[in-house]
């Protein structure tokens, strides 16, 4: 079974992704912040990891720069989430080791497409 970490300060949101991305067969733990969420890939990397943009403690953004710099492997497929469609955030999102984003809020259809882009269809 897949598996995906998800990342996001909201616990609406992580219920919901939750939902989604169980309806997909994946195998779902979450994560509060960017911190917690380099601990819980430094425990057992998943397969992807969903990520919160703007968080407390660890942004997306550092998380990402953490994760590169770590020897989390095998590598996740990271799907960032974010509110801002600027052609500059999300290129700096890539630069930094995303693989995709996805417009919050995002449906089940979005996601799953995303999802087939970074080969976890
Ligand atoms: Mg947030």
């Amino acid at each position: 079974m897949k598996t995906c970490l998800v990342v996001d300060d909201s616990k609406v949101i992580r219920k919901v992704a939750r939902h989604i991305l169980e309806s997909l067969a994946f195998r779902v733990e979450e994560a509060a912040d960017g911190r917690e969420a380099l601990d819980a890939c430094a425990a057992q990397a998943p397969d992807l990891v969903l990520l919160d943009w703007n968080m407390p403690v660890m942004s997306g953004m550092d998380f990402l720069r953490a994760l590169g710099l770590s020897s989390v492997s095998p590598r996740p497929k990271i799907v960032f989430c974010t509110t801002e469609n600027g052609h500059a955030h999300i290129r700096a999102a890539l630069d930094a080791g995303a693989d995709e984003y996805v417009m919050k809020p995002f449906d089940r259809e979005t996601l799953a497409g995303k999802l087939q882009i970074v080969g976890l269809g």
